[in-house]
């Protein structure tokens, strides 16, 4: 029997996973695997780098779950420094440029993986491309701001206020830089709802970071370095500046070879992984997913996902079969100590949907009132006006809020609606919960709001 040569484009969470799951269902003899990775390290953890940046954690090495070294145990070949910059669908081929010895070489595939990850944002403004604006991304990207926050900035200023410019921001206040943000949106978090957007942006104060909501940063002045963020408002010094404008997925390399993208702007798949080409796969930040309540194509970029369709892939490549069901958007976060989680829809998504919800928002605190280190968490959940069924939840507390939210992302994946959570047997005790706990708190409030509004309609 012919051996099955599979490559996979990109070393991180989606191809290692798909490459991992091969190997164990097909030997060397009949599948030989080769990754091509830009960086120079396969298989870390990106959603650590902030950690690292913020001296949480000491030593990048920590980040990374399965050095190159480490795959060759497991007859897995990584190629890194390699950049895969075209592939030729017909003839089965990739283009790799060594980015050391500036070699370029065609490789040949049976089976093709693309797991290309996702890119930060970086949007045309003057400046953007200055010494001293860093991205955050892959693990190189991580290293870098380590070092530059080690040196000792007098200012930093982050651009953008998702999750990934928040656990940036946390991490220079550790390290005593003062930081400021700059937000386009009236909130920060912009995935979740304004309610619960507020609380997060006043953590953010709270933490001392300077935070400028609804101004756009026009342009990043300096000459040989970054010195300054203008706003059409202000000029905020900065020696270091973070881009967390958001992400795309990295599709440059898929849409320049004739790969089908979806609607998402991802690349599109089957529930096995597969793309439309005959022998190519996709996972990961790269790949499109079904949003499980409103049923549309997305492309979300969380390892949670990468980690799952890269397995899913790979259990198909080694000849089982499994199929990934679809996502529901389920993140937790946090700045310092305060939590943020969210899962399903939010109100903005609903309404763009022309969907009609009824949403109860309570307060309750983490632990029993009366318990020492009981602190405020509020919950917010969305159902379906008729039915009742749950389509989103959002959580914003301190230590242990946050992590509820897989109760409510286990009940939206199971079709529930707020009347048969009620009584859900949650655990309890003074020093985790309220009696009732907020989950419950939240569901009865919600499932009463419903029937009152069915008893209107009747
Ligand atoms: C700062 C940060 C914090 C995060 N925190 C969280 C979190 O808390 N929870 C969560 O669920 N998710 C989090 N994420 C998202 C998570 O890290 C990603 O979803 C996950 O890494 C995606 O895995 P991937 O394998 O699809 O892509 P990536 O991890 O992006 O890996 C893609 C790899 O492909 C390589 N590559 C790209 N193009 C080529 C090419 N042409 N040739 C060769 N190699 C190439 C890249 O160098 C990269 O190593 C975070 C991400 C970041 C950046």
């Amino acid at each position: 029997v012919a051996r099955t040569r599979m490559v996979v484009v990109g070393g991180d969470a989606a191809g290692m996973s798909a490459a991992a799951q091969a190997r164990k269902r097909r030997p060397p003899e009949e599948l030989e695997i080769v990754a091509f990775e830009r960086g120079r390290h396969t298989s870390y953890s990106a959603c650590g780098l902030p950690y690292y940046a913020g001296d949480v954690v000491k030593d990048w090495r920590e980040l990374v779950a399965r050095t190159p070294e480490e795959h060759a145990d497991q007859d897995i070949e990584v190629r890194t420094r390699h950049e895969v910059d075209a592939i030729d669908l017909e003839a089965r081929r990739v283009r790799v440029r060594d980015l050391d010895g500036d070699r370029v070489v065609e490789e040949p595939w049976d089976v093709l993986v693309v797991a290309t990850g996702s890119q930060p944002l970086r949007p045309p403004i003057a400046g953007i491309d200055l010494p001293g604006v860093h991205g955050l991304s892959v693990l190189e990207d991580g290293i870098e701001l380590r070092r530059a926050v080690d040196a000792g900035p007098g200012r930093a200023v982050i651009v953008g206020g998702g999750y990934i410019g928040l656990e940036a921001a946390e991490a220079l206040v550790r390290r005593g830089v003062p930081t400021a943000l700059v937000e386009a949106a009236p909130q920060v978090m912009n995935r979740i709802d304004p309610d619960m957007g507020e609380l997060v942006s006043q953590a953010v104060r709270d933490i001392g970071v300077e935070l400028h909501l609804e101004e756009k940063v026009e342009a990043i002045e300096g000459d040989d370095r970054v010195r300054a963020v203008r706003t059409a408002s202000r000029t905020l010094e900065a020696d270091l500046v973070v881009l967390g404008l958001g992400t795309r997925p990295a599709v440059g390399l898929a849409e320049s070879s004739g790969i089908r993208l979806g609607p998402s702007g991802a690349i599109a798949v089957n529930p096995r992984m597969q793309t439309p080409h005959d022998g190519v796969w996709a996972a990961g930040d790269c790949a499109e997913s079904h949003h499980l309540v409103s049923g549309q194509p997305v492309s979300y970029h969380l390892g949670t996902i990468a980690n799952k369709q890269g397995r899913v892939c790979g259990i198909n490549i080694g000849g089982g079969y499994a199929t990934f069901p679809g996502v529901l958007g389920t993140a937790v976060s946090k700045v310092c100590d305060v939590e943020v989680a969210r899962t399903g829809l939010s109100e903005a998504e609903l309404e763009e949907l022309g969907l009609e919800w009824e949403q109860a928002v309570i307060d309750s605190t983490t632990r029993a009132g009366y318990f020492p280190g009981a602190a405020p968490i509020r919950t917010k959940v969305l159902a379906d006006r008729r039915s009742g069924r749950l389509l989103g939840a959002q959580i914003v507390g301190k230590e242990g809020a946050a992590k509820r939210i897989d109760v409510f992302a286990t009940a939206i994946w199971n079709r529930m609606n707020a009347q048969e959570m009620v009584n859900l047997d949650l655990s309890y005790a003074p020093p985790f919960s309220p009696v009732w706990d907020p989950v419950l708190i939240a569901v009865r409030k919600l499932a009463e709001q419903v029937e009152r509004s069915l008893g209107d309609r009747l």
